[in-house]
């Protein structure tokens, strides 16, 4: 569940559920009330006020675009996966596939082998992680750097 006062914990999540959006939307349409309710069986409570905008950031992105059908004679904007977001998707599949060996199943360095990897005294002093200041970073930035990585 999202802390609301805890503004770190809060872009984990936020982080977290676009990921979740994103896998969602590379299988089949989604629409923002059936989002809410599927994030919510996975514990993230969140309102219309924060899915809406999410949603469109993603398709700012270019990860998402809107698909609108007919449900009951009315319009109900639907979102699916754009090309470049199933690439993202697949970034963020290996990027979490990693974080769980390495967080969840202890694989990756030991206690005391990182203080031998050379850091960069800036931001191991204030204890900031590097993180993007927007959350889920530019398909650009992901490329560069995972390029080998897809399909
Ligand atoms: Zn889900």
């Amino acid at each position: 569940m999202i802390l609301a006062d805890d503004s770190l914990a809060r872009e984990f999540f936020l982080g977290f559920i676009k990921i979740h959006v994103l896998h969602h939307a590379a299988q089949a349409p989604v629409y923002g009330l059936a989002l809410i309710e599927e994030l919510g069986r996975h514990g993230y409570r969140l309102g219309p006020g924060t899915l809406y905008p999410l949603l469109h950031g993603l398709e700012a992105a270019g990860y998402l675009r809107q698909d609108p059908r007919v449900v009951n004679g009315r319009v109900r904007k639907y979102y699916v996966a754009t090309p470049l977001g199933l690439e993202a998707l697949a970034t963020a599949r290996q990027r979490i596939r990693e974080l769980v060996d390495e967080v969840l199943e202890g694989r990756g360095p030991g206690r005391g082998e990182l203080g031998r990897v050379r850091r960069r005294r800036r931001s191991s002093r204030t204890g900031a992680l590097p993180l993007p200041a927007g959350g889920v970073s530019g398909p650009d930035a992901e490329a560069s750097c995972n390029r080998s990585a897809s399909s």
